[in-house]
């Protein structure tokens, strides 16, 4: 796949727009452009892999720093002791619309566990 095809790519590279809240060196986070419950984020590596089917073992450190990051701008965005529920879909048939791999962080709405419970079928 050519990279310039890739939204998150082109987020990363600042060609895309975006609402940046947090970045390192392996990772940034931004808020998702079309929110399902009032706090929506997407943790998206720097690294383009198209989804969790493609992670390698060598990618163990990238994976857990991703995993990290997931309490960390939960509190930072949710507050402390946050709750939550994070998705990571895979494959189209699943849910997968952008083919670079990410984790969302979804707060704030009672029915969010519902309304995920309701994709999968
Ligand atoms: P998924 O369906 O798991 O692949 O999730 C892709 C997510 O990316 C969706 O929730 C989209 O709303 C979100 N999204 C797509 N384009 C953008 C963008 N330019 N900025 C922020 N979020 C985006
Ligand atoms: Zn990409």
């Amino acid at each position: 796949m050519d990279m310039s095809e890739c939204i998150f790519c082109n987020i990363l590279a600042k060609t895309a727009p975006a609402d940046l809240l947090y970045e390192d060196d392996e990772v940034i986070v931004i808020r998702d452009v079309h929110p399902i419950a009032p706090v929506h984020l997407l943790i998206i590596p720097r690294r383009h892999i198209a989804s969790l089917n493609e992670l390698q073992p060598e990618d163990a450190a990238l994976a857990g720093h991703l995993l990290l990051t997931v309490p960390k701008v939960a509190r930072q965005f949710i507050g402390e002791n946050a709750s939550y529920r994070t998705v990571i879909n895979t494959g189209a048939a699943s849910g997968q619309t952008v083919f670079h791999l990410h984790v969302h962080i979804i707060a704030g709405r009672p029915s969010v566990s519902n309304l995920f419970t309701r994709r999968l079928h």
